[in-house]
């Protein structure tokens, strides 16, 4: 288990204020290639004010952190630049926080997801950045030293997905085929799958192994993604750039227009949440749905670990492994919930197992022996199903928001069951965005839900 020593909970956690000395610029540029793109207009009042860019970014989740990352990385070096994170919880605070962790860039049917090779690597970056900066701490002795060596945020054995569909065999045979050189998919029978994971439950006699697939403590990566943003700010300030700040506050933003401050732009990284908002209510293609994941333990009396070197599992349920004798199981998928709470009442769980067991046991029949020591839950939004998957909702949202500046309000939502693989390139080409106050900078696949809602 990963702990922070100076801040061994969310909310006890310190936000620093850093400040650097200035320089001043400014770009100006805005598409407005199409209706819905957003436009600049040089007589904003935001564009007239003179002094640092500043902009605020609502949440820190996945998406939330990537944009603040990627916001003071491609900052021009002439620019003085303030990001301001709100969160009314911490980091992690949402959904993000009680991820399952699991991260490869391919459906269900192992098929390649859209420009999943950009997704994938800007994932690995920004997770290399956030270990690496955890690993210094360690290094200093100022993080918990982690057990034998281990990452103190990715679980690197792999993912192993049995066919459980006779009717999607061949097709997962195929899209197999297609699979990234860097995270390759190895089709293997029942004995190469049961060495990898010994007393797996293989049905048709065939499974899928991605060796290079991931696991995730997502609230410690989140935590070294935060950490390095403000390693980022002090380091810039050495390689000669205009002064850099970057801010937490953690408060309740009830709607965008109650959010005091001068800033030119503001960033809606809310999650399922976004949709609670007064302004966007009901205006977003998107769906909630409330997902439980169950935490399991061996007891004492049991020897039968699960191996050190076994991959965790994909089903029609998720094993993810946390270690010999700790494993999370998921999700469940309550669709329309509005109920965000991370706690897990008894009667909850007890639902949540009675989907989740026959599930993970019809894959791994030794996990009935396991206890389940408690429950956590998050709130997904689902965006809607396109010709290229669920993508997403990014882009300009102004006319949403009675504001007379232009290229103002940005919204990064819909991060669907996939918020680890999206958030790194995503949230890069909408900090550019962002930055450049383009909106063509994003891939239209991204945008086109406006287009769909009649905006
Ligand atoms: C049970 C479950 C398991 C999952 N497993 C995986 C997985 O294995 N792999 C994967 O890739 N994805 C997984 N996901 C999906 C992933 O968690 C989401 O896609 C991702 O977390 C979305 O990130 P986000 O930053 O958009 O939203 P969030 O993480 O929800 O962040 C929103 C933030 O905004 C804050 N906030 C909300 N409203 C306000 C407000 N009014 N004022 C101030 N702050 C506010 C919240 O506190 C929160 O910190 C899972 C989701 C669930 C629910």
């Amino acid at each position: 288990m990963v702990m922070f020593t100076q801040n061994p909970t969310l909310s006890s956690w310190k936000w620093q204020k850093i400040t650097i000395p200035l320089l001043l610029s400014r770009r100006h540029s805005c598409s407005s290639s199409f209706s819905v793109r957003c436009s600049f207009s040089s007589s904003s009042s935001a564009s007239s004010r003179v002094g640092p860019l500043r902009y605020a970014v609502l949440g820190a989740g996945f998406a939330g952190l990537s944009v603040v990352w990627n916001l003071l990385q491609h900052g021009s070096k002439e620019s003085h630049l303030c990001v301001d994170i709100y969160d009314e919880v911490g980091i992690g605070g949402g959904a993000s926080g009680v991820a399952g962790g699991l991260l490869h860039p391919y459906s269900p049917k192992v098929k390649l997801l859209w420009r999943g090779a950009e997704c994938w690597k800007e994932s690995l970056n920004l997770l290399n950045i956030a270990e690496g900066t955890l690993l210094e701490l360690v290094n200093k002795g100022k993080h918990e030293t982690v057990e034998n060596g281990e990452s103190p945020i990715v679980r690197r054995r792999g993912i192993l997905r049995p066919a459980v569909n006779l009717k999607n065999m061949r097709m997962m045979t195929q899209n197999a085929q297609n699979c990234l050189a860097n995270c390759r998919i190895e089709p293997v029978h029942e004995d190469a799958a049961r060495y990898l994971v010994p007393n797996l439950s293989v049905p048709l006699n065939l499974a899928f192994y991605m060796p290079e697939a991931l696991n995730i403590n997502a609230q410690s990566y989140l935590q070294g993604l935060y950490l390095a943003c403000e390693n980022l700010v002090n380091e810039m300030s050495a390689l000669g750039f205009a002064h850099r700040e970057l801010n937490f506050h953690q408060k309740s933003v009830p709607s965008l227009l109650e959010l005091t401050g001068d800033y030119d732009a503001v960033i809606i990284c809310l999650g399922a949440r976004a949709t609670f908002l007064p302004e966007l209510s009901g205006k977003l293609p998107l769906r909630t749905c409330r997902g439980v994941i169950a935490n399991l333990q061996l007891g004492d009396d049991m020897s039968e670990e699960y191996p050190a070197h076994s991959p965790s599992i994909l089903s029609d349920a998720w094993l993810a492994v946390q270690g010999a004798r700790h494993i999370h199981v998921g999700s469940t998928w309550d669709w329309n919930s509005r109920n965000y709470s991370r706690e897990v009442t008894a009667d909850e769980a007890s639902m949540a197992m009675e989907v989740l067991l026959p599930k993970a046991s019809s894959v791994y029949p030794a996990i009935k022996k396991w206890t389940v020591t408690g429950a956590v839950a998050g709130l997904r939004a689902m965006p809607p199903v396109t010709a290229d998957g669920s993508l997403p909702l990014l882009g300009c949202v102004d006319e949403y928001v009675n504001t007379t500046n232009a290229c103002k309000y940005w919204l990064f939502a819909g991060l669907g069951a996939r918020g680890l693989l999206f958030h790194g390139w995503l949230g890069k080409l909408l900090a550019r965005a962002v930055l450049s106050r383009d909106e063509d900078l994003i891939p239209c696949e991204l945008t086109s839900w406006k287009q769909k809602m009649g905006r």
